[in-house]
C-alpha cells in the first residue's frame, strides 16, 4: 500500500517547489543509507522518499498524481515499479546531485559502492606516431618511447619494504573509514570517508618502499614495438593491450592507444583507399598519342595513350591504390592527364606551330606589344607569365 506522497515528504498538498526540495533533502540526509544505522530501513525509507520526491518535484508528474493519485504510475502504485522512474540510475542522480557524489554508482550501501581503495585498472596512454605516406601504405614496425608507470619490482607493488611488518593503522583503528561532519545546505550530514592513511585497508606497513613511496608503482620509459597494417590512414587508432600504466593496488594494466599521422606526399594524394595524382604529358603526346610512364606506390606504370588525349583526362588504374586495411583488396589510383603547352619556344618550334596553324587554316593575330586587356586577363587569372 503507497503512502500519500505528500504524506510520506511531511508537506502539504500546496507546498511550493522549494518546500519539497527542502523536505526532501532534510529526510535523504536521515535516511540515506550510508548514514543511516539501520540500513534495511533506511532503504525503504530513503526509496520511499525519493520516489515521492521524483514525483512531486516534476510539475507534470504533479499534477497527474494531484488528479488520480498512484494510479497514474502504473506498476509504481504497486510499489514494485520503482524502476519506472529510470530506476536506481537515475535515482542516484538525484542523490549525487544534493551531495555532490562520493557514494558511487549506487546510493545504497557499502557493498556495492565502488569503494576507493579496491584494485583499479591503470590509465590508458595515448601516443602519436607519424608514418611516411609509403609506409602507410605498406605498413611499418615502429618503436615507440612510451613513458608509463610500472610496477615497483622492489617490493612487488606492494607499496611496503620487504620485511616489513603489519601493523593496525592507527589512523582509523582498522576499520578504513574515517567519519567527518559536513556542513550542507544549513544541516549537517556526517560523511564517511576513506582513511587517507592506510587508503582503505585497516593496515599499514610499518615501513614503506623507499623505492616507490608505498605507491608500488615506479615511473619508467619503455620502447614498445607497433605493428602498423597496411593500409593505415591518418586518424587511425591502434590498441596495444595492457602497454598503458600499471594498475593501483593490484588492478590490471590499462591500455596503450596509437594514432596514426600519415606526411603528406609530394605526388600522391588519399581518400578513402583510392590514391590520386596528376601527371604532365607534352603537347605532342597528347596529340599523337603514345606510351607514357606513370608514378604509383607499386612502382612506374606503362600507359598507352590514345592520340588526342585531352588536358584533364582522368585514368582510372585498378587496383593501384592503398590496400584495404580491413582485407577487402585495394583501391584504385586515379591518374589525371595534364597536357603541358611549352614555354619558351625556339625558333624552329615557332616556325612548326606557325606551319601547324596554317594547316588547320588558323589565322594567328599577333598580340600588341602594349595590350592593356592581355594584362588585365592576367591579372585575374593570375598567369604565371
Ligand atoms: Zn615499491
Ligand atoms: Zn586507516
Amino acid at each position: 500500500m503507497n503512502r500519500d506522497y505528500y504524506e510520506v515528504l511531511g508537506v502539504d498538498k500546496t507546498a511550493t517547489e522549494a518546500e519539497i526540495k527542502k523536505a526532501y533533502r532534510k529526510l535523504a540526509l536521515k535516511y540515506h543509507p550510508d548514514v543511516c544505522p539501520d540500513k534495511s530501513e533506511a532503504e525503504d525509507k530513503f526509496k520511499e522518499i525519493t520516489e515521492a520526491y521524483e514525483t512531486l518535484s516534476n510539475p507534470s508528474k504533479r499534477s497527474t498524481y494531484d488528479r488520480v493519485g498512484h494510479a497514474g504510475f502504473g506498476q509504481a502504485s504497486s510499489g514494485a515499479g520503482f524502476s519506472d522512474y529510470g530506476g536506481f540510475g537515475n535515482f542516484s542522480d538525484i542523490f549525487e546531485t544534493f551531495f555532490g557524489g562520493g557514494f558511487g554508482t549506487s546510493p545504497f550501501g557499502t557493498q556495492t559502492r565502488t569503494r576507493p581503495t579496491s584494485p583499479r585498472r591503470g590509465p590508458d596512454l595515448q601516443a602519436d606516431v607519424e608514418l611516411s605516406f609509403e609506409e602507410s601504405i605498406f605498413g611499418a614496425e615502429v618503436k615507440l618511447k612510451v613513458s608509463r608507470y610500472r610496477r615497483c619490482d622492489n617490493c612487488a607493488g606492494t607499496g611496503a619494504e620487504p620485511g616489513s611488518d603489519i601493523k593496525t593503522c592507527p589512523s582509523c583503528g582498522g576499520r578504513g573509514e574515517i567519519q567527518r561532519a559536513q556542513n550542507i545546505f544549513g544541516g549537517q550530514v556526517i560523511r564517511i570517508e576513506t582513511c587517507p592513511e592506510c587508503q582503505g585497508e585497516g593496515k599499514i606497513f610499518e615501513t614503506k618502499c623507499k623505492h616507490c613511496n608505498s605507491t608500488g608503482r615506479i615511473r619508467s620509459t619503455k620502447i614498445v614495438p607497433i605493428k602498423v597494417p597496411e593500409g593505415a590512414y591518418s586518424g587511425l587508432h591502434i590498441r596495444k593491450a595492457s602497454e598503458g600504466s600499471v594498475g593501483v593496488r593490484g588492478g590490471p594494466s590499462g591500455d596503450l592507444l596509437i594514432v596514426v599521422h600519415v606526411r603528406p606526399h609530394p605526388v600522391f594524394k588519399r581518400e578513402g583507399d583510392d590514391i590520386y595524382c596528376d601527371v604532365t604529358i607534352s603537347v605532342s603526346t597528347a596529340a599523337l598519342g603514345g606510351q607514357i610512364e606513370v608514378p604509383s606506390v607499386y612502382g612506374a606504370l606503362k600507359l598507352d595513350l590514345h592520340a588526342g588525349t585531352q588536358s584533364g583526362t582522368t585514368i582510372r588504374l585498378k587496383d593501384k591504390g592503398a590496400p584495404s586495411i580491413h582485407g577487402r583488396g585495394r583501391g584504385n589510383q586515379y591518374t589525371t592527364l595534364i597536357v603541358e603547352i611549352p614555354r619558351n619556344l625556339s625558333e624552329k618550334e615557332k616556325a612548326l606551330f606557325q606551319e601547324l596553324a596554317s594547316i588547320s587554316g588558323e589565322t594567328i593575330v599577333k598580340a600588341s606589344r602594349k595590350s592593356k586587356v592581355f594584362s588585365t586577363v592576367k591579372d585575374v587569372f593570375g598567369a604565371s607569365d
